[in-house]
């Protein structure tokens, strides 16, 4: 086995780390181990893997050889003793909290999660019989009175999708543990290469792979990091509950985890660019970017974070009927629902994050309609702004101060 302690970087970790027990032959990359049962001659050997005395997998829902390796990738990049995976982000957010939650118990999150976290939080757990406390995201006096008042397990998403607020890891991180929480973050936007939930003081860390850790915008796929003993709790939960990753879609995380460190860094500098040159356009009435000194938290970004992501929204002069002059006029961007991958992609809530909110919902979530999220690829960040400039200009005419 190789050495990688000289592996530092988060670079170098995301090309090296998790592979060594898993390459065969040779091979210099992880096979797609697609069998779902594994043999065993020797009856004892079979037991003592059953019983997780030996190393070994028994059945592909449980562990997989090539999922192993892409928990073990994502493992080390979050700086993380354990981690399992799941079929989707949903699952690992579904899966945590089912695992951690029984009726009777309390969850305190915030306002601006992931539009089917909100679902979970409004109708899956109080119908198990859990109260749900949602509070102002970006208050976090209002999130540490709601704690003391009770807190089972603590869930932050930051930055938020879609308006892109931030919570303070480790301030409330801290506010959980004295009420006896469970912390959990998902930090599918920051991706471990801008942000360390767990050097903050969260206890579980965890990522849609579908977006940043895969890339490309071909694989579903969910992660969980942190403590053995809580991420095998999640994990006992999952083996059961089926919402096990594919061994195909693994290996395609692990092929883009590769290369995950470049693109994030690419995408970083291409949504500050793209943000400025945004924040200056009369057709734009709004710009959420915590890289922006406008930002309101931009501070604590600058604390919690090393980059500032490559995602970001806008509002538009015009409302609605502006947004939906502006998306056809693009060039360089995807009109869909997903993020994160190397191709700019771009969309409105109402059919991409928040696709199952109410317009109700979204306004009550503080989501205007006139918002457009904005996920840069890494394409040059000129073409990408100079494709903008065409965009918005041609829509200047629906504006209502066509003259501006
Ligand atoms: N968390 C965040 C922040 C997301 O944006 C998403 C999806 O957009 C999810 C979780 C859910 O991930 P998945 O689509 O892989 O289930």
């Amino acid at each position: 086995m190789r050495d990688l302690s000289g592996a530092k970087h988060p670079a170098t970790k995301a090309v090296w780390a998790g592979e060594g027990s898993y390459l065969v032959e040779g091979a210099t990359q992880v096979p797609i181990v697609q069998s779902i049962p594994f043999g065993y001659d020797d009856l004892e050997e079979w037991m003592g893997v059953a019983l997780g005395e030996r190393e070994g997998h028994i059945y592909s829902r449980n562990t997989n050889p090539t999922t192993r390796a892409f928990e073990e990738k994502v493992r080390a990049l979050e700086g993380a003793e354990d981690s399992t995976s799941f079929a989707t982000g949903m699952a690992a957010i579904s899966n945590t909290l089912f695992a951690f939650l029984k009726p009777g118990d309390r969850v305190v999150s915030v306002k601006d999660t992931y539009g089917g976290t909100n679902k979970l939080f409004m109708e899956f757990l109080p119908r198990a019989g859990v109260e749900v406390k949602l509070c102002n995201t970006t208050d976090p006096d209002a999130v540490e009175e709601e704690i003391a008042g009770g807190c089972d397990l603590l869930y932050l998403e930051t930055p938020t999708n879609p308006t892109l607020k931030l919570v303070d890891i480790e301030r409330l991180s801290e506010a959980g543990h004295e009420a006896g929480a469970v912390v959990v973050v998902d930090g599918t936007f920051a991706t471990p290469i801008n942000q360390s939930p767990l050097a903050l003081g969260a206890d579980l860390v965890l990522h849609s792979a579908s977006k940043y850790l895969g890339g490309h915008s071909d694989a579903l796929g969910g992660v969980l990091c942190g403590p053995s003993e809580l991420v095998r709790r999640v994990y006992h939960y999952r083996e059961i509950n089926g919402a096990a990753l594919d061994p195909f879609a693994a290996y395609l995380l692990l092929r883009g985890l590769k290369t995950l460190e470049l693109r994030v860094a690419r995408q970083n500098e291409n949504a500050m660019k793209v943000a400025r040159f945004l924040e200056e356009h009369q057709a734009v009435e709004r710009v959420f970017y915590p890289g922006l000194e406008s930002h309101p938290q931009h501070k604590l970004a600058k604390k919690q974070m090393r980059g500032f992501g490559g995602m970001l929204s806008f509002s538009l002069v015009g409302g609605y009927e502006a947004v939906g002059a502006f998306l056809p006029r693009l060039q360089l961007a995807h009109r869909a629902a997903n993020l994160g991958a190397v191709e700019t992609t771009v969309g409105p809530p109402a059919t991409t994050s928040h696709v199952e909110s109410s317009a109700r919902e979204r306004e009550a979530m503080g989501i205007p309609e006139s918002l457009v999220r904005y996920s840069a690829g890494i394409e040059h960040a000129d073409d990408l702004i100079s494709d903008l400039h065409g965009a918005l200009s041609a829509t200047r005419a629906w504006t209502p101060d066509a003259s501006r």
